[in-house]
This record gives structure tokens, sequence and C-alpha cells, in this order.
């Protein structure tokens, strides 16, 4: 429960305005990218910030446990208590990077949680069941169907027996997702198979220098650099994910850096071609998916695409945009047609089947319920094109202004 004083200050950081250019950001890229973590605060926030803020991405956190065996800088909660508490700092500093999460483990209860330090990868997958954590990351991948995955730390010796495994788990589960004869009931629920475009590794040690890596880093393949600092709020990215670190109030983050960090050095363990950039070899934006609808054999389909309602209903001013970029000759359109298949609109209320322990609505759903009709219209004609030219591994998400954090299923966790 908010005080009078929590709601002032989160309305007060929150002027329309910049909600506003937030939600108008996220026209400028196709891209998701999923940063995969073990406790609540592992996340890379500056450069979340940077691929969100700078260059348009969706983020999402994946976070295998809520961090319930960690230290308490705040106060004595412990285990399942403390768990509550920093699942609620990880939305909020969520919140503040405009990502969505993930959560793979459920609390003290779960076989997937924080059961405190360890050092050793192999027995942390063995407490944690690795088919299981293997799983659920294959879940994520086809919910989420991210473009990019980057996990925050390396599977070294050194390292924390937690972040070794999730690591080791992320990447293992890459292979599966895309696989059609893996976990065969995920499309029972409605997943389709998502092969992930491009796997990094940071090339660096302990995820910061923040434990003490045993072996040197792989070579750094691209390096993401922020030039310049956010043009709403004049800050530098970096100082952007230490707004959203400092949620992170029982784990003492959030710093003020006199240097910021401007470059996040990453090394390509999995994706094809030399790229300069990391949203080369991918349709990043809006303008390369119509160019390449337009190239494939799939162009007339496209065209007979309705209008897409999204985000003129949030934002009028965008509906321009949206038309020029997508839509050339948006008059010629015939009348919006009504699929036999689509399913009725459920007034945004998802049924309670979706909303297993571990399952949260895929976008697709989640799409369908504040768009109806909207989603299955543009995924069809863009796969289509997609496996016609190459580009089968990459399945562009449709645009989402914006994704209250409420709207995830996440599962609630008991204290101890
Ligand atoms: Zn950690």
């Amino acid at each position: 429960m908010l005080t009078a004083r929590n709601r002032l200050a989160r309305r007060k950081s929150r002027p329309a305005i910049v909600a506003l250019h937030r939600a108008l950001s996220r026209l400028t890229s196709t891209l998701t990218v999923m940063n995969t973590g073990a406790h609540p605060d592992d996340e890379q926030s500056g450069m979340l910030a940077l691929l969100r803020f700078g260059m348009g991405m969706r983020v999402i956190v994946a976070c295998s446990t809520r961090g319930e065996g960690g230290q308490n800088t705040l106060g004595p909660e412990r285990t399942g208590a403390l768990g509550i508490l920093r699942s609620r700092e990880m939305e909020e500093a969520a919140r503040e990077l405009d990502a969505d999460i993930v959560w793979l483990g459920h609390g003290p209860d779960d076989a997937v949680h924080d059961f405190g330090f360890s050092k050793s990868g192999p027995d942390t997958l063995a407490r944690w069941g690795k088919d299981r954590i293997i799983e659920r990351l294959v879940r994520a991948y086809r919910q989420e169907r991210p473009d990019i995955v980057i996990p925050t730390f390396l599977d070294v010796p050194g390292q924390h027996g937690h972040h070794r495994a999730m690591t080791e788990a992320a990447e293992t589960a890459i292979a599966l997702a895309a696989d059609p004869a893996a976990y065969p009931e995920h499309f029972a629920a409605g997943l389709t198979p998502r092969r992930v475009a491009k796997y990094y590794l940071p090339a660096r040690s302990g995820g910061g220098d923040t434990y003490d890596d045993e072996v040197p880093p792989p070579p750094a393949t691209l390096t993401i650099t922020a030039s310049g600092s956010d043009p709403l709020t004049g800050a530098s990215y970096d100082t952007l994910g230490e707004f959203s670190r400092a949620y992170h109030a029982s784990q003492n983050m959030g710093h003020w850096r006199a240097e910021p960090q401007t470059a996040w050095p990453l090394h390509l363990k999995l994706g094809d071609g030399a790229e300069d950039d990391i949203r080369a070899n991918l349709p990043a934006n809006l303008t390369e998916i119509a160019a390449l609808l337009a190239s494939s054999a799939a162009a007339p389909a496209a065209r007979q695409t309705p209008p897409l309602p999204m985000p003129s209903r949030l934002f009028p001013m965008a509906r321009p945009l949206w038309v020029r970029w997508t839509l050339p000759n948006p008059r010629s359109r015939p009348p919006k047609r009504r699929s036999r298949n689509r399913k009725p609109h459920r007034s945004g209320i998802a049924s309670r089947a979706n909303w297993s322990r571990s399952t949260q609505p895929s976008l697709r759903q989640a799409d369908s319920m504040f768009w109806p009709g909207w989603s299955q219209q543009i995924w069809r004609p863009v796969a289509a094109a997609s496996s016609r030219s190459g580009w089968e591994n990459v399945m562009p998400q449709p645009v989402r202004c914006w994704r209250p954090i409420s709207a995830q299923a996440t599962p609630p966790m008991k204290a101890r």
C-alpha cells in the first residue's frame, strides 16, 4: 500500500509528456532483448536502459529466483519475506526501465529458489532440477519471443553457482526452444517454436567485477556504446540504469558514478554474420519489415492486412507515422475481413487456465486481449514473409506501446 507521499513522488516522477515520449520511442524498434540472471538486481540496468530508451527495444528481465537467500540491509526480513520484498523491488526497478519480468522461480517452496551462496553451477542445477529450469526458460523464449538473449554472468569458475547455472540453462534452452520436438506440451498451450537469433555472453569478468572469475572473459566481438545521453532527461543511460537500481534498496543498490559507464562489451556466442551493431542482420524496425514484406512473395497477403489500430488508439498523433511506415497505400486497402478462425474477444481478461504457476499469457494472447484481431492479422503475413526470405529465425514482435506489469501472471509467493 503506497503512502500519500509515495503516490505524490511517483506522480511527480512520471509526467505525462515523459510517458508519451517513452511510449512513442517503442515504435522505433521491433526487437526484443532478454537479459537473464539469477537474482533481483542481476540485470544489466545501464545497458538495458540504452537498449530500451536509446534503441527502442522491448526489454525483458528473466530472473530465476526471488533472491530470498541474499542479504538485507533494510531490516530483519529473511527467506520468504525477503523474497517478497525483493520481488517488489524488482518490479519497481523494471518499471523504471520500462521492462517486463519473467520469473522462473517462485519462492522458497519452489525448487528453483535462492538457497544461499553457492560456488557450483552443477550443484545449483541439481537442486533446482536441471530439466525444470531449462523447461521454464524454453517456455519463456517461446512466450516472450526474444530476438536477442544476454546473460549477465559467465559460467566460469569463481562465479556464483546460481549465476553459472542460469547462464548454462539460458544457452541450453536456446536450441530446445527452436526444436519442434522439445516440450510438445507447450504447443498445446498455443506456443510455437522460437529460434533466438543472437546469444551474447558478457565480454567482461564478474558481471562488472562483482565476482572474481578465475578465467578471463571471452573476447569482445561487439561493444554496445552509448553516444550521448537520453534526449528526454539529459541523463546518461548508465544513470537511468542507476535510477532503476536504486529500487533494489535491500541490496544497497543505486550509486552515483562520476564517470558513467558508456560501453558494454559482448561476445557473440550464437548468431550469424559479422556485425557492427547489435541490431545488425535483424529486421530491426517497421521500415525494414515493410521492405522485407514488399520484397517477398507474401507482399500481396500483407497488403490485405487491415489498418493497424493499436498505436493510434493510445496516441492519435502516432497514426500518420504508423500508417506511413507500414502501409504504403492505405486507401487501396480492402475493408476489414473477419476471419472465421479468430477467437472472440474476452474483454481483456484471461481465462483462469492461462494463468498457471509458471505460465504467463503469451504475447500473442496479450495482444489479442488488448487489440483483438490485430496481432493475428500482422503475425501471419510477417511469419510467411520471414520463412520465405531466409528470416526464419526472426519473428518480429508486434509493437506494444505499453504493457503493465500487473498484466503478467506473477504467482503469489508465500512467506515462510
Ligand atoms: Zn546475483
